[in-house]
């Protein structure tokens, strides 16, 4: 046995990953693919790597050093179940499988009951920052226990992407912990992607911006407060022409966005939760409404007329920038919401100034503003949302205006904002110091005697709605 380390799976993601590994000092690593042709495939092309190749998954463990460590890279599901098994066959107590796919952190909870009884440390580790990341350095989110991290860490440090010195990957919290945050990350991605896109919509049908110019625009922005790779990229997709038309890039596009699943994860998760990440359910419901044509083509056929294009100065821009920052906020607020609530539920210690700084590197949100937040939850991790935090309730009450006058515009020149409304929706509904909560509550009690809770004084009530309505005190909760 000669590798301190092994991975198997050795499609883009495992072999990018291996050589990430290998370059890296100390390291020896093992690869094993089910496909023997994909490991030789790889060998061939990186003997620089100095891998030790398996054919079969007996050897492949034969030549792990113990602890034996293996990083499982192969799709997510049953693959993963597979490749499970025949490691817990093989390895013995003390040593370390880690799923770093894409897994549902559901299963990993149940995969880690299952195999803990053998004393093989199981570690779902939330891997981000796609094929390059994983080549370079991705931001790393391992979950599993606090003993597997201290041969664990050394290893996933060595290959982490690093921000400001510090490399992008903690010890999340146990079992799940980590591919739950990377559920919640991915989240948090689809909500600022939707976020930027309808920036780059108020810009081109209110702003009457072209798209290199907007790509402009957002190059400027990335020199600001909203400095980040997804801003950076989205100047570049903008400034991109199509070869064989001429057009720019953006038009010749299919209007109608993919998804893989996370997005749906997150949102599906906050609801059992009970925690409002409405600005990024709205990003995920704006793809399903890009793609449905049927209901698309159906709605535009009987619309005769839209409204006018508000009339805008240019200053218009720098109003965008602020509202787009603002819901921003609020999306990060509500995705460590999510973050805070899983913790709670699922019996997770999770420190949040942690997360937000291994995500300043590596993966697909990496931006200045998560020290903000690091230096937010740093200061007080008691805060009982982002939006209290003095930095952020500034920044937000500086582009409140602006938001107001973004969202308003949109509306009357009929500009869809799921996000940027959503966001502002939210804020708002924190904001009031009473909520028409108080009329549901009325409502529920009369047609299902829900009961209900009174502002001045204790105790449960409900009112004889079919009776004489006069109010009488219950047992009853009012939820
Ligand atoms: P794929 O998801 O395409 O999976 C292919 C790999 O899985 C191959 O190595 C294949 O082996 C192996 N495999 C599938 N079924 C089995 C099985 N029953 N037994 C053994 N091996 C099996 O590979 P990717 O590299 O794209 O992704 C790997 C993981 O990383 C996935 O979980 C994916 O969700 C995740 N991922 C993460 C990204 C990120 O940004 N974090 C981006 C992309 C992926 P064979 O060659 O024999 O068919």
């Amino acid at each position: 046995a000669t590798a301190n380390i092994g991975v198997v799976g050795l499609a883009v993601m495992g072999s990018n990953l291996a050589r990430n590994l290998a370059s890296r000092e100390g390291n020896t690593v093992a690869v094993y693919n089910r496909t023997y042709a994909r490991t030789e495939e790889l060998i061939t092309e990186h003997p620089e790597a100095g891998f030790v190749a398996s054919e079969s998954i007996d050897d492949f463990v034969a030549s792990l050093t113990k602890p034996r460590t293996a990083i499982i890279m192969v799709q997510a599901g049953k693959g993963t179940d597979a490749v499970i098994e025949q490691l817990v066959e093989r390895f013995e107590p003390g040593d370390i499988i880690v799923d770093g796919g894409n897994a549902n952190f559901h299963d990993t909870i149940e995969r880690e009951k299952r195999i803990a009884p053998t004393g093989i440390h199981f570690v779902g580790t939330g891997i981000s920052g796609g094929e390059e990341g994983a080549l370079k350095g991705p931001s790393i989110m391992p979950g599993g226990s606090e003993e597997s991290y201290e041969t664990l860490g050394p290893i996933l440090e060595s290959i982490a992407a690093v921000a400001e010195g510090e490399p992008c990957v903690t010890h999340v919290g146990t079992d799940g912990a980590g591919h739950f945050v990377k559920m919640i990350h991915n989240g948090i991605e689809y909500a600022d992607m939707q976020l930027i896109a309808e920036a780059y919509d108020l810009l081109r049908t209110v702003g009457g911006l072209e798209p290199a110019a907007i790509a402009d625009v957002f190059t400027e922005w990335n020199k600001g407060y909203l400095e980040s790779y997804l801003i950076e990229i989205t100047a570049e997709v903008l400034r991109q022409v199509d070869a064989e038309t001429g057009k720019p890039f953006v038009d010749i596009v299919l209007d109608q966005a993919g998804s893989k699943g996370t997005g749906v994860w997150t949102v599906q998760n906050a609801l059992d939760l009970g925690v409002p990440v409405g600005g990024i359910a709205e990003a995920v419901f704006a793809r399903a409404v890009s793609s449905k044509p049927a209901q698309r083509e159906a709605v535009q056929k009987v619309v005769t007329s839209r409204p006018d294009v508000q009339k805008v100065d240019s200053s218009f821009a720098d109003d965008v920038s602020k509202a787009l920052y603002a819901s921003k906020v609020v999306a990060y607020a509500q995705g460590f919401d999510a973050i805070i609530a899983g913790a709670e539920k699922y019996g997770w210690n999770i420190n949040k100034d942690k997360i937000a700084k291994i995500w300043r590197g590596g993966c697909i949100i990496r931006a200045q503003f998560l020290n903000r937040i690091a230096d937010a939850y740093d200061e007080n991790p008691d805060i009982a949302t982002l939006l209290e935090a003095p930095y952020f309730a500034d920044a937000v009450a500086e582009g409140e205006a602006a938001w107001r006058r973004v969202v308003s515009t949109a509306a009357l020149s009929g500009v869809p904002i799921p996000g940027f409304g959503a966001a502002l929706s939210y804020y708002d509904s924190l904001a009031v110091p009473r909520l028409p909560a108080a009329l549901v509550q009325g409502q529920r009690d009369f047609f299902g005697a829900h009961t209900y809770k009174r502002v001045d004084k204790e105790g449960t009530f409900h009112t004889l709605w079919s009776g004489d309505r006069t109010e009488i005190e219950t047992e009853g909760s009012s939820h």
